[in-house]
């Protein structure tokens, strides 16, 4: 026993791959020895390049899930492949760290309920230091999750996006914005939310969309100066009623008039049937059809000029009330005819604006009507609704009211429906450069159709972006305002801030609210005091400066634009939107900040829910990896699925396939590490040079060795694309198939053998896996950085210890063509496509492979059974036959033979497996099944390959079978390892040191020493 022992603590290599000892093992490695810092060194000193990259910040107001997770891994797997490719690249961290999100909770510990409450009560300084907190208590988690992830991101270098030096660099996006005369103060239609009180950017709209119900109104406003002459218009706001200043029409579709009852009622000719159908309307009589067009101009009377007297005073203007025809009139639903109220409404504010029409927005901060709206007044703008219901129908004007669900966009923070509403806000006026924007964007790389179309189509929407925040934890617009003449200066760094204060905070300050308020700079026209406007920017606006205000001047040089950017595929709309406006206003260009950008898919839950609080079901990184292998869930967020789809998460498939590929690659250096250290292999001697050299290559070996080319040349290519999920199976397919299932069978035997004579034929087997392995740990580091790290350090560098000191610093493989062999590959491909083909006579027969057989015959095209001849040693050798024939014809086959086949075909392959066994051959088998569970209990018990039995005993066999089993000791010994082999009837002696084991349904009793 002392030698399983010795073996097992010199190879280091527990008996099961144990992926959770690994991992922290490994983590401790690489923190002792400070490999990732060493790495970031190295390829300072030593890089074929730089390649540019810069963080896509997550928000500091949550703990990673699993769908971060994704992304994080794809990052860290690009990162490593391209430093062992040799190139620099500055992988280094960013969080995101203002906004409302972060506001939100504070205001939450703080226990405050509005705004209000909070500057009167907290304070702007305290509320400040809570948001700080905040953010600290949530880097926490990330700092750890990047940790048992095994993420070699660079936390030293990360950019927060509420330091001031940070700001400053930002706020030059601004001035390049204001130079350029892309930044001002207009009126605009933005979402509000009412519950926070805020704008919120097209982006954030996009977030929160939802069904929800709202009212259906079908009313009717009357022609004026017609006796009963009515337009028909449908609503799901009844409370833009108040602020409805037009109707609008297609031009170029017909109208009808209908009469229903003793009214006339205008309507678009093709919704007539489908309308009154809907309205239970039977009777009813259409006189007459005119051009939408025609209508343009025609005046109808606004039924509350009583209840909003502003509204008499806006008639002054004669396009108020009355029609206009629009191309974006929609007349497919119901009734073709829409009021327009520019004050709540995007096309009906652009409608207005381009007559002439005066926007109307009576609204105050919280969306309340505000007197100018007259009855209405004080009512939250939602609420009137009901009102204006009522007022239509006491004046006769109600036709219709039910309600509708249907999707609208909510504050994807608050949950509120947003509104629409016309404010004075700040806005980038990215719709006048939206031309050079789509042109930058159509140079960037996306990997995938979907993600692509989905962004390009987002951009081609065109709107103004509204950066202007009423809130605190953000950074300031650093634009003051006269106050005399309203003069406007807008200022780019602290030190600009110093030099043209006439009034400043005392003490401490920093670059945000309250601090920044107590600046006064002096007017340059009038004289009189400058104040700074209140607002904060978007904090969308912050991420998106990252490639400038991240680096220096130097480095922005170097890094920008970046060469891949990775995230999820929400960030169509966020970030990889945010940064390629900034970076069009900061150079002026047709440029993106970036070269390549993938968008993954979500990740959703094992019955393939969306991830939410509401549900319960969000898989969090931290608790997962206490629980789970960091690498088995590396592996499987990259191999599940296509990284452009949406992906089910199944914890439970950890155990499964990924386990099944990463065991059988630990198992598979276990294997190589326990051989070659008996055979005192040394790498450095016996390599594949050596090998090649002395021209004692056999064709496994060869086609093993051509097989890994293909594999590093495919799998290189497909990392490069971003095919990760085909990446992924690519190693697989090798790891399992080429290598386990078919290479180490066809050598096994060769390394059974003690034999001196044999030596050079197990140091050419050792120096083929080591190769292999070599590469296989390099290929596979980027994926599953901890297995491999072990393995290098366990297996590779024990035997050499003077290889680099870490895999990641290991060069990318690069695929030789001098050891590519197409014709061997074809060769066995056609030499396995027999071997299954036998197996499954086999199985037709009930014939275990163990059990050798006389004859095969091989049926097919004479080009096919030759390649199978250059191979015959190898195909008798997995078939377990002991001769073969190769036909084009089965009428070769001798008829003696013929009716003892069994066969099993495929396309143009037929195979005709002889399956009687004489006496002889019934016995190998039985001593190979006997072998079989031999080896079975040396593995349970702890012996390595190579330790030598002392005596092997079989009992609980027939006699007739001991008789027949003592002609095969020999090969026995040889199979087992032994030294020593008795077949016995029944046990002798003690039970002890007898294990049990099944054979066909019959127990028998195996004793080894
Ligand atoms: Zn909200
Ligand atoms: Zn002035």
């Amino acid at each position: 026993m002392s030698r399983v022992l010795e073996s097992t603590v010199k190879s280091g290599l527990s008996l099961d791959y144990r992926p959770k000892e690994v991992e922290s093992e490994v983590r401790e490695f690489w923190e002792r020895m400070k490999i990732p810092e060493k790495l970031r060194e190295l390829r300072e000193k030593e890089n074929v390049g730089e390649l540019g990259w810069y963080e896509g910040p997550p928000t500091l107001n949550g703990t990673p899930h699993v769908g971060h997770a994704r992304g994080r891994v794809i990052k860290d797997l690009r990162y490593r492949f391209r430093s062992m490719q040799g190139y620099l690249v500055p992988f280094w961290a960013g969080w995101d760290t203002q906004g409302l999100p972060v506001e939100l909770e504070a205001e939450k510990e703080l226990g405050v309920k509005n705004k209000k409450e909070l500057l009167e009560r907290v304070g702007e300084e305290r509320f400040v230091e809570e948001c700080k907190k905040i953010i600290k208590k949530y880097y926490s988690y990330w700092e750890s999750a990047d940790k048992k992830l095994g993420v070699f991101i660079d936390h030293e270098r990360a950019y927060w996006t509420y330091k001031d030096e940070y700001i400053e660099r930002e706020w030059q996006y601004l001035k390049r914005a204001w130079e350029q005369g892309l930044l001002g103060e207009g009126y605009y239609i933005v979402a509000y939310c009412p519950s926070c009180q805020t704008s919120l950017s097209n982006a954030e709209a996009g977030l929160g969309y939802k069904e929800v119900e709202d009212p259906s109104v079908y009313f009717k406003f009357k022609v004026a100066g017609s006796e009963n002459e009515y337009f028909v218009v449908w609503t799901t706001m009844p409370f833009t009623i108040v602020t409805d200043l037009m109707l609008a029409v297609h031009p170029d579709h017909e109208y009808a008039k209908v009469k229903v009852g003793d009214e006339v009622w205008i309507m678009a000719d093709k919704r007539v049937e489908p309308l009154m159908k809907e309205l239970g309307i039977e009777e009813y009589v259409k006189l007459g059809k005119v051009l939408g067009r025609e209508l343009e101009g025609v005046k109808y009377e606004y039924p509350f000029l009583d209840l909003v007297p502003k509204q008499r005073e806006f008639e002054a203007n004669p396009k108020v009330h009355t029609v206009v025809a629009e191309d974006f009139v929609d007349v497919e639903s119901a009734s073709g005819v829409v009021h327009l109220a520019p004050g709540n409404g995007e096309e009906d504010f652009l409608v207005a604006q381009k007559r002439g029409v005066p926007i109307f927005v009576p609204y105050d901060d919280e969306v309340k009507f505000t007197s100018d709206a007259g009855a209405f007044s004080g009512l939250f703008a939602r609420d009137a609704d009901e009102k204006v219901i009522d007022e239509l129908r006491k004046r006769g004007l109600l036709i219709e009211c039910g309600t509708v669900r249907h999707e609208y966009p909510t504050c994807w923070r608050s949950h509120h429906k947003l509104i629409w509403v016309a404010r004075k806000e700040y806005y980038i006026w990215t719709d006048r450069i939206n031309d050079k924007i789509l042109e930058a964007a159509g140079k960037v790389k996306y990997f995938f159709e979907g993600p692509k179309n989905r962004f390009i189509s987002f951009l081609s929407e065109r709107k103004p972006w509204c950066i202007s925040r009423e809130r605190v934890w953000g950074t300031p617009l650093p634009i003051w305002v006269c106050e005399k003449c309203g003069h406007k200066t807008l200022v780019s760094s602290k030190k600009e801030l110093l030099e043209k204060a006439i009034e400043k905070p005392e003490g401490y300050f920093e670059l945000h609210k309250p601090w920044i308020d107590r600046f006064i700079l002096k007017c340059e026209k009038c004289g009189s005091k400058m104040r700074r406007v209140p607002y904060v920017i978007d904090c969308w606006f912050d991420s998106g400066a990252a490639p400038y205000s991240r680096f220096t001047d130097e480095d922005f040089k170097r890094f920008v634009p970046a060469e891949f950017l990775v995230e999820a595929i929400d960030q169509t709309r966020g970030w990889a939107n945010s940064l390629l406006l900034e970076h069009v206003i900061l150079t002026g260009e047709a440029e993106s900040p970036y070269r390549s950008f993938l968008f993954y898919g979500f990740t959703l839950d094992d019955k393939g829910r969306k991830m939410s609080k509401s549900l319960g079901n969000v898989v969090e990184v931290n608790p997962l990896l206490d629980r789970y292998s960091a690498d088995l869930c590396r592996f499987y967020l990259l191999w599940k699925t296509s990284p452009v789809d949406s992906m089910i998460f199944d914890v439970n498939d950890l155990s499964k396939r990924p386990y099944q590929v990463l065991s059988t690659l630990y198992h598979l250096n276990r294997f190589f590490l326990q051989n070659a250290e008996y055979d005192g292999f040394d790498p450095s001697k016996y390599d594949l040079d050596w090998a090649l050299k002395s021209g004692i290559l056999r064709p496994p070996d060869r086609w093993l060795l051509s097989k890994l080319q293909g594999l590093i040349e495919k799998y290189t290519e497909l990392l490069e694309s971003c095919e990760f999920n085909s990446a992924m199976a690519l190693l697989d397919d090798f790891i399992v198939g080429t290598l386990s299932r078919n290479y180490v069978p066809m050598v096994r035997r060769d390394l059974w053998s003690d034999d001196p004579k044999y030596l050079d034929r197990r140091l050419t087997i050792y120096a083929v896996l080591w190769e292999t392995l070599n590469t296989l740990l390099a290929l596979i580091n980027p994926a599953t950085p901890f297995i491999s790290e072990y393995l290098y350090q366990k297996v590779i560098r024990s035997f050499k210890p003077d290889l680099p000191e870490s895999i990641n610093f290991l060069p990318w493989p690069k695929p030789r063509k001098d050891l590519r062999n197409e014709t061997l590959e074809r060769d066995f491909e056609n030499l396995l496509r027999c071997v299954s083909l036998v197996y499954s006579a086999r199985q037709k027969a009930g014939m275990k492979r163990r059990w050798p057989l006389r004859r095969v015959y091989v049926v097919a095209p004479r080009e096919f059974t030759e390649s199978v001849m250059r191979l015959e040693s190898v195909f008798l050798e997995l078939a377990n036959v002991k001769e073969a024939f190769y036909l084009e014809d089965p009428s070769g086959i001798e008829p003696e033979y013929l009716d003892g086949c069994v066969d099993s075909a495929e396309d143009e392959v037929q195979v005709y497996l002889y399956v009687r066994r004489d006496e002889a051959l019934v016995s190998e088998g039985l001593m190979r099944d006997l072998a079989r569970r031999v080896q079975a209990l040396r593995k349970d018990l702890g012996y390595v390959p190579t330790d030598i039995l002392e005596s092997v005993r079989i009992a609980g066999l027939e006699e007739g079978e001991v008789e027949m089993l003592k002609g095969y000791s020999e090969t026995m010994l040889g199979l087992v390892r032994a030294k020593k082999i008795e077949f016995l009837t029944e046990v002798e002696g003690s039970r002890e040191g007898w294990h049990k084991s099944r054979l066909d349904g019959r127990t028998i009793y195996i004793n080894i020493k």
